[in-house]
């Protein structure tokens, strides 16, 4: 049996979570001709499974030595890495209080034991189904359709989410906020389709520079791009903002009509602020923007960092 996540799936990969082989060679048997499954024999073993690679759904077992199967749902939709996993519980309970114990952990669903072959099956396929639509939806509000990065939206929600974190954390928080030098000149020089493909290639480089989990790169609009950097003090911003400025220029994207140099280049204004509770994330996109505005001032092709902190 797999127990390898990161391999391509048949149609939904399924993580079956139970202490007893007798159980898991059932289900085994149950889903192996249409899914790709995965097995865990311990709660601890299928929280590493799903955040090492997430699986589209777990059968769960309830009662398992250790961490038992309530408490690693719980777990599961803690994390934003894995709340969108849907948990489908396997018990042998069905008292009320039990049920309601599996919808309180936040399970979508539950099967009794004994396990009713046609039931399972129904059950998982619906889940996933479902699940599917959720993340072609997801896919369609929050990712850019040019260039495949974080479109505004998601720029803007994750805003909001990391505003607030740092607000209580007392972090600092940092964007970086992104124009491509000369663009309208390059539509016009080498036309739009190799504009669009410009902004793939700019928008792959920024992706390709962030660093830590928490880092998102997206496209704000037009040829704007918009970095956002939780925890990051002014040097490191300061670092970052230089790094993809230089990645883009060494994508040498030829750009004989720039004023600043023969390929494309990027200005990048750059913000930090400890979150206060009288502010809005307003204002650090408001000092980006004036970032960005002293950079391109200054000769584009580089980046400026605002120096207000707070
Ligand atoms: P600056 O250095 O001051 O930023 O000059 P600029 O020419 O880049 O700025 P301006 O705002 O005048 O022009 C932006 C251009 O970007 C105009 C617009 O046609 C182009 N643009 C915006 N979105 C897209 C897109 O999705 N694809 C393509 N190919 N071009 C786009
Ligand atoms: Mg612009
Ligand atoms: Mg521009």
């Amino acid at each position: 049996m797999n127990t390898n996540l990161q391999t391509g799936a048949r149609h939904g990969k399924v993580l079956l979570v139970d202490d007893q082989q007798a159980n898991l060679r059932l289900m085994h048997q149950i889903l192996a001709g249409d899914y790709e499954l995965f097995v865990a024999t311990s709660g601890v073993q299928a929280l590493e499974l799903c955040e090492r690679g997430a699986p589209d759904l777990v059968l769960l077992d309830v009662v398992m030595p250790g961490l038992d199967g309530l408490e690693v749902c719980r777990r599961l939709k803690q994390h934003p890495d894995t709340r969108g996993i849907a948990v489908i519980f396997v018990t042998a309970g069905t008292t009320p209080e039990e049920e309601n114990a599996c919808w309180a952990a936040g399970g979508a669903d539950f099967v009794t034991k004994p396990v009713n072959p046609l039931t399972l099956r129904h059950r998982v396929r619906a889940h996933l189904q479902l699940k599917q639509y959720v993340d072609t939806l997801h896919a369609l509000a929050f990712v850019d359709g040019l260039t495949g990065i974080a479109n505004r939206r998601h720029l803007n929600e994750r805003l909001e989410v990391e505003w607030r974190r740092c607000l209580r954390s007392g972090m600092p928080l940092a964007v970086l906020m992104i124009d491509v030098d000369f663009f309208k000149r390059y539509n016009d020089r080498y036309g739009h389709q190799a504009g669009d493909d410009c902004l793939k290639r700019v928008a792959g480089a920024l992706s390709s520079a962030m660093q830590r989990a928490g880092d998102l790169a997206g496209r704000y609009g037009g040829e704007e791009f918009l970095c956002l950097l939780p925890e990051t003090d002014v040097a490191a911003t300061r670092a970052l903002a230089e790094r993809v400025e230089l990645a883009v220029r060494a994508l040498a994207i030829e750009h004989l009509d720039s004023a600043t140099a023969p390929v494309v280049t990027i200005s990048v204004g750059a913000a930090v602020v400890h979150p206060g509770p009288d502010q809005a994330p307003a204002t650090l996109l408001q000092r980006a923007d004036a970032a960005l505005y002293k950079a391109k001032q200054l000769g584009r092709g580089q980046a400026f960092v605002s120096d207000e902190q707070d």
